[in-house]
């Protein structure tokens, strides 16, 4: 039983978008694959929050979630359709109870063991059962778009700052050509439809979906089981814009599963996660380096270079500054997905860490000369 997406994310169901993504953030950054090398729990747990948040993250899909429920998470889900079935339920329940209006007494009227096969078409894509692909028409605009795919992709903090430009390999789904997309076995026979003998209609008030009306059925292209299309190994050049953050999606138009007869494909998205930086960690879209610097740098002063992922910038050690000083170059940080200058790139900050020279005869007695020019302890505001 799949677990309830709030649940997964530790939050009520009115909790607020702010107080998704701040959940989110916290469960991402405590169980990073990164972090927890080969521990396939964390692992696991990590791609269930990622999931949760693609949904309880996005205004809509969270409504569809909470309209829905599960069944709008999955790949494919048509909420037109989800809707259709949904009012024709509820007829039907209308129908048994005897207040639906047309309901007339004695056979006819709805059955719901038509529900199950009915389900089975708020689907476009992913599941495999017989006989699918033809049934789903009967719902689909003839030239509807395919479907959207979605595959994972890890990136570099220095990529995620600047962007990049790769070469991948995707899984995806592409067209199926032994059928040329049709889903029918080349120079099949045509037969009478399973589902309605040859009627077209089932109990002669509804058009049967499987056949859409024709009475006639050919037989499914072996290679794709009739989907028409097969997950493939694909080269693709994508270009990672600047700011993606662990959890972002990257859209590639057109690069989904192709339609079935002869519409758009679908999108592929492409989910991000970025990797933990040796030296550099994030804040939100801060970034945070340890510079190192000499005593004599801390207690004078003096001017120094810092590595940014845009190259070296210098800047000026105050005088008398202590560890952990932070030093802040404005706009160095994430850039924003969104850009503009409500939401202003993050900034770097510099965070200094004096280092003591290797010890020696001379360093020794600097130490001691350093000794006494403390005024006080530095340890007597401590108490806890
Ligand atoms: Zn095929
Ligand atoms: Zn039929």
């Amino acid at each position: 039983m799949p677990q309830d997406l709030y649940s997964i994310l530790g939050v009520p169901r009115s909790a607020s978008a702010d107080e998704i993504k701040k959940a989110y953030r916290k469960l991402a950054k405590k169980l990073h694959p990164d972090s927890h090398p080969g521990d396939k729990k964390a692992e696991e747990r990590f791609k269930d929050v990622s999931v949760a948040y693609d949904t309880l993250g996005d205004a809509k899909k969270r409504g569809l979630y909470d309209e829905f429920g599960e069944m709008a998470t999955k790949s494919g889900f048509d909420e037109k359709k989800a809707r259709a079935v949904r009012d024709y339920q509820k007829q039907a329940e209308e129908y048994q109870s005897g207040s639906f209006a047309g309901g007339r007494a004695g056979g006819g009227g709805f059955d719901p063991g038509d529900l199950g096969s009915m389900f089975g078409d708020f689907f476009s894509q992913r599941d495999s059962s017989r006989g699918r692909r033809a049934r789903q028409e009967s719902f689909d605009e003839e030239n509807g778009p395919g479907a959207d795919s979605e595959s994972e992709l890890s990136v570099d903090l220095r990529d995620a700052v600047l962007g990049s430009e790769r070469e991948l390999s995707v899984r995806k789904p592409v067209r199926c050509a032994d059928c040329n997309g049709t889903g029918v076995r080349t120079g099949s026979k045509v037969t009478n439809c399973p589902d309605c003998n040859g009627v077209g209609e089932l109990r002669g008030r509804r058009m049967c979906p499987r056949c859409r009306g024709e009475g006639k059925v050919r037989e499914q292209c072996l290679v794709c089981n009739g989907e028409g299309q097969k997950e493939e190994l694909v080269r693709l050049k994508v270009r990672i814009p600047a700011g993606v953050e662990t959890g972002s999606r990257v859209r590639l138009p057109g690069q989904g599963a192709p339609a079935r007869n002869g519409g758009p494909a679908g999108d592929l998205y492409l989910r991000i996660t970025v990797r933990p930086h040796e030296r550099v960690r994030v804040e939100g879209r801060d970034l945070f380096l340890d510079l190192p610097i000499t005593v004599g740098e801390a207690l004078l002063g003096g001017e120094v270079t810092a590595p940014t992922f845009e190259g070296p910038v210098k800047l000026k050690i105050p005088p008398g500054s202590q560890s952990s000083r932070k030093l802040r170059l404005r706009g160095r940080g994430l850039p924003s997905l969104k850009g503009g200058a409500e939401t202003p790139r993050g900034d770097l900050y510099v965070v200094v860490q004096i280092q003591v020279p290797p010890e020696s005869d001379a360093a020794r007695a600097a130490a001691e000369e350093l000794a006494k020019l403390y005024p006080n302890d530095v340890r007597r505001d401590l108490a806890l």
